[in-house]
């Protein structure tokens, strides 16, 4: 078979699986099987595929078809300007995170060594793609699942900055270490009876990275009261947050004793991330 016709059959099979970006995904998993690019695969559409690629190609397709997330099938996913390994015990990054390094960059931008916290680091994608901005600063990154810390530490090596990041298995509430002029964290915010109804890709994600509690409120709570601990003062703490948490989260900064500087939305005109300051 050719790689035209395989694409067809697999975008074929995603669409009768309800999948909706069926032609891209069907040409993402043929470029991960035959280990090509999209260019290679669009300029040699009628090129015969060897057998055992095309069978890799099929067991791809079947696992997209159950709507396992296209980043956890191949295990990797583009952020900021960088490429992060992924498995099913991390968040997949979201290109709505990436305000977060936008603000923080536009914060930091006279600023030459700084400490940096990451609470509930994940896959490592957004403290690390600050510390590759920023050659001097240095990073502390805490999360409560070994498994996401073993991820974050694969990224780290890959992108060559372990030298200059640390790495705690811990909850929140447990955390005493260092203070830092700068926190940021993406905690789970979804409201725990909301988790059902998201897309099916989601439940492919880990839950603890997810949930919220019943209000949605429960860790982001957690995480601001910590951070009034640990952070300097004037230093800067970024939020991200659900859609629909922006007054509540910023009354809760604020009797924690932060000035809020800024909301700021994501690429859907949602408010996304919360810049305050600690005063
Ligand atoms: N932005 C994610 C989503 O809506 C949620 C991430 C989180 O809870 N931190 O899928």
């Amino acid at each position: 078979m050719d790689i035209q016709s395989a694409l067809k059959k697999g975008q074929s099979i995603l669409t009768d699986n309800n999948i909706t970006s069926a032609k891209l995904d069907s040409e993402i998993l043929m470029s991960e099987a035959i280990r090509k690019n999209k260019k290679f695969i669009i300029l040699n559409l009628n090129k015969e595929i060897k057998k055992k690629d095309l069978d890799y190609f099929d067991n791809l397709i079947q696992e997209r078809a159950k709507s396992k997330p296209i980043a956890q099938i191949i295990k990797k996913k583009d952020f900021w300007k960088y490429e992060f390994i992924v498995n099913n015990n991390v968040l997949i990054p979201r290109p709505d995170s990436e305000i977060l390094i936008e603000q923080v960059l536009k914060l930091v931008k006279n600023k030459n060594s700084l400490q940096v916290l990451d609470i509930g680091i994940g896959s490592g994608c957004i403290l690390m793609s600050i510390l590759k901005e920023k050659k001097n600063f240095i990073g502390t990154g805490i999360d409560i699942s070994n498994e996401s810390l073993q991820i974050s530490k694969i990224n780290g090596q890959k992108l060559r900055i372990n030298n200059k990041l640390k790495l705690f298995k811990s909850n929140i509430d447990n955390f005493n270490i260092g203070k830092y002029d700068l926190i940021i964290s993406n905690p789970p915010y979804i409201k725990k009876n909301n988790l059902k109804c998201l897309e099916k890709d989601i439940s492919f994600e880990p839950k603890q990275a997810l949930d919220g509690g019943l209000d949605g409120l429960l860790e982001i709570r957690k995480v601001i009261n910590k951070s009034s601990e640990l952070i300097k003062r004037n230093g800067h703490f970024l939020i991200e947050i659900g859609f629909d948490q922006k007054n509540k989260v910023k009354k809760i900064l604020r009797d924690k004793g932060f000035y809020i500087k800024e909301t700021v939305k994501d690429l859907s005109n949602h408010d996304r991330c919360i810049v305050s300051i600690k005063i």
